[in-house]
Protein backbone atom coordinates (compact mmCIF):
# COMPACT_ATOMS: atom_id res chain seq x y z
CA UNK A 1 0.00 0.00 0.00
CA UNK A 2 1.48 3.60 -0.82
CA UNK A 3 1.64 6.13 2.26
CA UNK A 4 0.19 9.54 2.23
CA UNK A 5 2.97 11.74 0.93
CA UNK A 6 3.09 15.26 3.44
CA UNK A 7 5.14 17.84 2.39
CA UNK A 8 7.13 19.20 6.06
CA UNK A 9 7.28 22.71 6.69
CA UNK A 10 9.20 23.73 9.38
CA UNK A 11 9.42 26.99 11.20
CA UNK A 12 11.05 25.87 14.58
CA UNK A 13 9.48 26.38 17.46
CA UNK A 14 9.56 24.63 21.37
CA UNK A 15 8.96 21.59 18.72
CA UNK A 16 12.52 21.87 17.37
CA UNK A 17 13.94 23.06 20.92
CA UNK A 18 16.75 21.95 22.58
CA UNK A 19 17.80 22.45 26.39
CA UNK A 20 21.28 22.14 28.20
CA UNK A 21 19.53 18.98 29.64
CA UNK A 22 16.49 17.05 29.77
CA UNK A 23 15.25 19.29 33.11
CA UNK A 24 16.69 22.35 32.30
CA UNK A 25 14.16 25.07 32.38
CA UNK A 26 16.18 27.45 29.43
CA UNK A 27 16.06 26.18 26.11
CA UNK A 28 16.65 27.51 22.34
CA UNK A 29 13.20 27.52 20.11
CA UNK A 30 14.40 26.33 17.12
CA UNK A 31 17.61 24.57 18.08
CA UNK A 32 17.03 21.28 16.28
CA UNK A 33 17.32 21.24 12.36
CA UNK A 34 13.88 19.78 10.67
CA UNK A 35 16.16 17.35 8.69
CA UNK A 36 16.90 15.97 12.47
CA UNK A 37 13.80 16.12 14.01
CA UNK A 38 12.81 13.96 10.62
CA UNK A 39 15.28 11.27 11.25
CA UNK A 40 14.00 11.03 15.10
CA UNK A 41 9.97 10.70 13.66
CA UNK A 42 12.03 8.07 10.80
CA UNK A 43 12.09 5.96 14.41
CA UNK A 44 8.58 5.95 15.03
CA UNK A 45 7.41 3.96 12.08
CA UNK A 46 4.78 6.19 10.91
CA UNK A 47 2.91 5.02 7.81
CA UNK A 48 3.68 7.94 6.03
CA UNK A 49 6.15 9.73 3.54
CA UNK A 50 7.50 12.69 4.58
CA UNK A 51 9.31 15.43 2.16
CA UNK A 52 10.83 18.58 4.60
CA UNK A 53 11.36 22.01 3.69
CA UNK A 54 12.59 24.41 6.05
CA UNK A 55 11.39 27.92 6.14
CA UNK A 56 12.52 28.86 9.51
CA UNK A 57 14.23 27.93 12.44
CA UNK A 58 12.98 30.48 14.73
CA UNK A 59 11.05 31.30 18.23
CA UNK A 60 7.42 32.07 17.08
CA UNK A 61 7.57 35.46 18.51
CA UNK A 62 10.03 36.70 15.74
CA UNK A 63 7.56 35.01 13.16
CA UNK A 64 6.80 37.78 10.20
CA UNK A 65 6.03 38.60 6.97
CA UNK A 66 8.79 36.80 4.87
CA UNK A 67 8.04 33.37 6.53
CA UNK A 68 4.13 33.83 6.31
CA UNK A 69 5.21 34.46 2.91
CA UNK A 70 6.68 31.57 1.96
CA UNK A 71 4.32 29.53 4.06
CA UNK A 72 1.77 30.48 1.79
CA UNK A 73 3.42 30.07 -1.14
CA UNK A 74 4.74 26.49 -0.21
CA UNK A 75 0.82 25.41 0.95
CA UNK A 76 0.09 26.85 -2.49
CA UNK A 77 2.42 24.82 -4.31
CA UNK A 78 1.58 21.41 -2.28
CA UNK A 79 -2.05 22.03 -2.64
CA UNK A 80 -1.59 21.92 -6.48
CA UNK A 81 0.79 19.04 -6.56
CA UNK A 82 -1.12 16.15 -6.78
CA UNK A 83 1.06 14.00 -5.81
CA UNK A 84 0.73 15.78 -1.85
CA UNK A 85 -1.66 14.68 0.37
CA UNK A 86 -1.30 17.37 2.59
CA UNK A 87 0.84 19.75 4.66
CA UNK A 88 2.17 19.83 8.10
CA UNK A 89 3.70 22.86 9.76
CA UNK A 90 5.88 22.50 13.02
CA UNK A 91 5.06 25.70 14.37
CA UNK A 92 5.69 27.59 18.29
CA UNK A 93 3.08 28.21 19.97
CA UNK A 94 3.01 31.62 20.75
CA UNK A 95 1.74 32.73 17.65
CA UNK A 96 0.34 29.47 16.09
CA UNK A 97 -2.78 31.37 16.48
CA UNK A 98 -1.99 34.25 14.28
CA UNK A 99 -0.52 31.88 11.24
CA UNK A 100 -2.79 29.22 11.26
CA UNK A 101 -5.59 32.39 11.05
CA UNK A 102 -3.63 33.95 8.08
CA UNK A 103 -3.42 30.60 6.39
CA UNK A 104 -6.99 29.71 7.03
CA UNK A 105 -8.39 33.21 5.37
CA UNK A 106 -5.65 32.87 2.22
CA UNK A 107 -6.00 29.66 1.34
CA UNK A 108 -8.96 27.38 -0.22
CA UNK A 109 -10.44 24.51 2.10
CA UNK A 110 -9.00 21.55 0.15
CA UNK A 111 -6.49 19.22 1.49
CA UNK A 112 -5.75 19.21 4.70
CA UNK A 113 -2.71 22.18 6.11
CA UNK A 114 -2.11 21.27 9.89
CA UNK A 115 -0.16 23.38 12.21
CA UNK A 116 1.63 21.30 14.95
CA UNK A 117 3.54 22.19 18.03
CA UNK A 118 4.44 21.07 21.32
CA UNK A 119 5.13 22.85 24.52
CA UNK A 120 8.18 21.09 25.65
CA UNK A 121 11.38 20.76 24.11
CA UNK A 122 12.31 18.17 22.10
CA UNK A 123 14.90 17.12 24.19
CA UNK A 124 12.76 17.56 27.25
CA UNK A 125 11.88 14.28 29.60
CA UNK A 126 8.11 14.02 28.89
CA UNK A 127 8.32 15.81 25.44
CA UNK A 128 5.35 16.15 23.81
CA UNK A 129 6.35 17.22 20.26
CA UNK A 130 6.45 13.56 19.02
CA UNK A 131 3.50 12.90 20.31
CA UNK A 132 1.58 15.74 18.59
CA UNK A 133 3.49 15.30 15.45
CA UNK A 134 2.33 11.28 15.32
CA UNK A 135 -1.31 12.71 15.68
CA UNK A 136 -0.61 15.00 13.16
CA UNK A 137 0.26 12.72 10.50
CA UNK A 138 -2.44 10.78 11.46
CA UNK A 139 -4.73 13.88 10.33
CA UNK A 140 -3.93 14.60 7.36
CA UNK A 141 -3.74 10.60 6.42
CA UNK A 142 -7.16 10.93 6.78
CA UNK A 143 -9.13 11.69 4.08
CA UNK A 144 -11.70 12.97 6.29
CA UNK A 145 -9.57 15.80 7.34
CA UNK A 146 -9.79 17.59 3.77
CA UNK A 147 -12.70 20.86 3.57
CA UNK A 148 -12.20 21.88 7.01
CA UNK A 149 -9.53 24.59 6.76
CA UNK A 150 -6.37 24.99 8.36
CA UNK A 151 -6.51 22.68 11.59
CA UNK A 152 -4.04 22.98 14.93
CA UNK A 153 -3.27 19.73 16.44
CA UNK A 154 -1.97 19.71 20.10
CA UNK A 155 -2.68 17.71 23.23
CA UNK A 156 -4.52 14.93 21.27
CA UNK A 157 -7.02 17.57 20.25
CA UNK A 158 -7.44 18.80 16.45
CA UNK A 159 -8.52 22.35 16.35
CA UNK A 160 -9.74 24.80 13.81
CA UNK A 161 -7.03 27.45 13.09
CA UNK A 162 -10.45 30.18 13.39
CA UNK A 163 -11.10 29.21 16.55
CA UNK A 164 -8.13 28.31 18.39
CA UNK A 165 -6.06 30.35 20.95
CA UNK A 166 -2.80 30.03 23.32
CA UNK A 167 -4.58 29.74 26.68
CA UNK A 168 -2.12 29.09 29.03
CA UNK A 169 1.86 29.28 29.23
CA UNK A 170 3.54 26.05 30.05
CA UNK A 171 1.15 23.27 30.25
CA UNK A 172 1.11 20.83 27.60
CA UNK A 173 -2.71 21.29 27.01
CA UNK A 174 -2.45 24.57 26.65
CA UNK A 175 -4.59 25.84 23.96
CA UNK A 176 -8.50 26.82 23.69
CA UNK A 177 -11.16 26.75 21.16
CA UNK A 178 -14.00 29.60 20.74
CA UNK A 179 -16.71 29.52 19.94
CA UNK A 180 -16.16 25.92 18.26
CA UNK A 181 -14.67 23.20 20.87
CA UNK A 182 -12.24 21.13 19.70
CA UNK A 183 -12.90 19.18 16.34
CA UNK A 184 -12.01 15.97 16.41
CA UNK A 185 -10.12 14.06 19.38
CA UNK A 186 -6.70 12.50 17.88
CA UNK A 187 -4.34 9.84 19.61
CA UNK A 188 -1.72 7.85 17.77
CA UNK A 189 -4.20 4.87 17.57
CA UNK A 190 -6.93 6.37 17.03
CA UNK A 191 -9.35 10.01 15.36
CA UNK A 192 -12.62 10.69 15.93
CA UNK A 193 -13.88 13.40 14.17
CA UNK A 194 -17.01 15.36 16.15
CA UNK A 195 -19.59 16.57 12.48
CA UNK A 196 -18.36 16.23 9.04
CA UNK A 197 -16.22 18.55 6.92
CA UNK A 198 -18.63 21.60 6.27
CA UNK A 199 -16.08 23.84 4.15
CA UNK A 200 -15.51 21.31 1.18
CA UNK A 201 -14.94 23.21 -1.98
CA UNK A 202 -14.24 26.29 -0.20
CA UNK A 203 -12.11 29.27 -1.84
CA UNK A 204 -9.87 31.09 -0.53
CA UNK A 205 -12.12 33.96 1.42
CA UNK A 206 -9.06 36.74 0.73
CA UNK A 207 -6.47 37.37 -1.95
CA UNK A 208 -2.61 36.75 -0.92
CA UNK A 209 -1.57 40.35 -0.29
CA UNK A 210 1.72 41.98 -1.46
CA UNK A 211 2.22 43.38 2.11
CA UNK A 212 0.70 43.64 5.34
CA UNK A 213 -0.15 47.43 7.29
CA UNK A 214 1.10 48.31 10.29
CA UNK A 215 -2.12 47.66 12.59
CA UNK A 216 -1.59 47.65 16.91
CA UNK A 217 -3.99 45.80 19.55
CA UNK A 218 -4.43 48.53 22.19
CA UNK A 219 -5.59 46.91 25.46
CA UNK A 220 -7.96 48.73 27.42
CA UNK A 221 -7.10 49.51 31.03
CA UNK A 222 -8.84 51.00 33.88
CA UNK A 223 -8.16 54.83 34.58
CA UNK A 224 -6.18 55.00 31.60
CA UNK A 225 -6.75 58.12 28.95
CA UNK A 226 -6.45 58.64 25.14
CA UNK A 227 -3.02 59.63 24.48
CA UNK A 228 -1.85 55.98 23.41
CA UNK A 229 -4.58 56.25 20.59
CA UNK A 230 -3.04 59.43 19.02
CA UNK A 231 0.64 57.52 19.93
CA UNK A 232 -0.61 54.57 17.47
CA UNK A 233 -1.81 56.98 15.10
CA UNK A 234 1.22 59.47 15.43
CA UNK A 235 3.47 56.16 14.17
CA UNK A 236 0.97 55.37 11.14
CA UNK A 237 -0.87 52.42 12.14
CA UNK A 238 -3.36 51.57 9.34
CA UNK A 239 -5.83 49.82 11.58
CA UNK A 240 -6.16 50.03 16.00
CA UNK A 241 -7.85 46.66 17.35
CA UNK A 242 -8.98 47.28 20.71
CA UNK A 243 -8.79 44.58 23.09
CA UNK A 244 -11.34 46.24 25.78
CA UNK A 245 -12.84 45.31 28.77
CA UNK A 246 -15.65 42.92 28.88
CA UNK A 247 -17.76 43.40 25.69
CA UNK A 248 -15.55 45.60 24.37
CA UNK A 249 -15.69 48.70 26.14
CA UNK A 250 -13.36 51.26 27.07
CA UNK A 251 -13.34 54.57 28.98
CA UNK A 252 -14.92 57.13 27.12
CA UNK A 253 -11.92 59.37 25.86
CA UNK A 254 -10.75 56.73 24.22
CA UNK A 255 -13.32 55.46 22.76
CA UNK A 256 -13.41 58.93 21.49
CA UNK A 257 -10.56 59.28 20.26
CA UNK A 258 -11.34 55.76 18.14
CA UNK A 259 -14.17 57.33 16.59
CA UNK A 260 -11.99 59.96 15.27
CA UNK A 261 -9.55 57.53 14.08
CA UNK A 262 -12.00 55.68 12.59
CA UNK A 263 -13.73 58.78 11.29
CA UNK A 264 -10.38 59.81 9.56
CA UNK A 265 -10.47 56.58 7.87
CA UNK A 266 -8.74 53.95 10.10
CA UNK A 267 -10.75 51.43 10.85
CA UNK A 268 -10.99 50.15 14.53
CA UNK A 269 -12.43 47.28 15.75
CA UNK A 270 -13.22 46.16 19.32
CA UNK A 271 -12.76 43.09 20.72
CA UNK A 272 -12.02 41.80 24.11
CA UNK A 273 -9.28 41.45 26.97
CA UNK A 274 -11.19 38.99 28.37
CA UNK A 275 -10.25 35.20 27.58
CA UNK A 276 -13.63 34.28 25.53
CA UNK A 277 -16.79 35.52 24.51
CA UNK A 278 -18.64 37.55 21.64
CA UNK A 279 -18.30 40.98 21.19
CA UNK A 280 -21.46 42.46 19.90
CA UNK A 281 -22.50 45.51 17.93
CA UNK A 282 -24.54 48.35 19.73
CA UNK A 283 -24.70 47.26 23.18
CA UNK A 284 -22.70 49.06 25.79
CA UNK A 285 -20.58 51.19 22.55
CA UNK A 286 -22.70 53.06 20.31
CA UNK A 287 -20.84 51.46 17.23
CA UNK A 288 -23.51 53.14 14.66
CA UNK A 289 -22.73 56.24 16.06
CA UNK A 290 -18.55 56.33 16.49
CA UNK A 291 -18.32 53.88 13.33
CA UNK A 292 -16.42 51.35 15.00
CA UNK A 293 -16.66 47.33 14.16
CA UNK A 294 -17.23 44.63 16.62
CA UNK A 295 -15.01 41.78 16.51
CA UNK A 296 -17.74 39.16 17.31
CA UNK A 297 -16.21 35.86 18.28
CA UNK A 298 -12.53 37.08 17.39
CA UNK A 299 -9.73 37.56 19.60
CA UNK A 300 -7.82 40.32 19.51
CA UNK A 301 -4.78 38.70 17.92
CA UNK A 302 -7.15 37.04 15.17
CA UNK A 303 -8.94 40.13 14.55
CA UNK A 304 -5.63 41.75 14.32
CA UNK A 305 -4.37 39.25 11.50
CA UNK A 306 -8.25 39.78 9.63
CA UNK A 307 -8.05 43.58 9.64
CA UNK A 308 -4.77 43.53 8.17
CA UNK A 309 -5.94 41.10 5.50
CA UNK A 310 -8.82 43.27 4.62
CA UNK A 311 -6.81 46.41 4.64
CA UNK A 312 -3.82 44.98 2.14
CA UNK A 313 -7.32 43.79 0.16
CA UNK A 314 -8.05 47.73 -0.38
CA UNK A 315 -11.46 47.18 2.44
CA UNK A 316 -11.17 50.03 5.28
CA UNK A 317 -14.84 50.96 5.17
CA UNK A 318 -16.56 50.44 8.22
CA UNK A 319 -19.69 48.53 6.88
CA UNK A 320 -17.41 46.04 5.04
CA UNK A 321 -15.16 45.28 7.46
CA UNK A 322 -17.82 44.40 9.91
CA UNK A 323 -19.74 42.44 7.19
CA UNK A 324 -15.76 40.47 7.06
CA UNK A 325 -15.64 39.86 10.87
CA UNK A 326 -19.52 38.51 10.73
CA UNK A 327 -17.90 36.34 8.42
CA UNK A 328 -19.63 37.25 5.33
CA UNK A 329 -17.74 37.65 1.82
CA UNK A 330 -16.68 41.27 0.89
N1 LIG B 1 8.31 30.73 22.24
C1 LIG B 1 8.04 29.44 21.63
C2 LIG B 1 7.55 29.69 20.24
O1 LIG B 1 6.46 30.11 20.05
C3 LIG B 1 7.06 28.69 22.44
C4 LIG B 1 6.57 27.38 21.88
O2 LIG B 1 6.84 26.98 20.77
O3 LIG B 1 5.82 26.69 22.60
O4 LIG B 1 8.31 29.47 19.32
Amino acid sequence: MTHPRILVLGTGGTIAGAGASATAAAYQPGGLALETMLANLAALGLAADLAGQEVARIGSQDIGWPEWQALHAACTGALADPAITGVIITHGTDTAEETGFLLDLTLPAGKPIVLVGAMRPADAVGADGMRNFANAVRVVSDPAAAGRGVLLVMGDAVLAARDARKAATSSIDAFKSFPRGAIARVTPAGLDWFGPAHRVGESARFNWPQSLPRVAILTAGAGMDEQPVKALLGIGCKGVVLAGMGQGNAPACVLGALANAAASGVPVVRSTRVDEGIVDRNVEVDDDALGLVAARALGPAKARMLLMVLIANGITDAAQVQAAFDGEKV
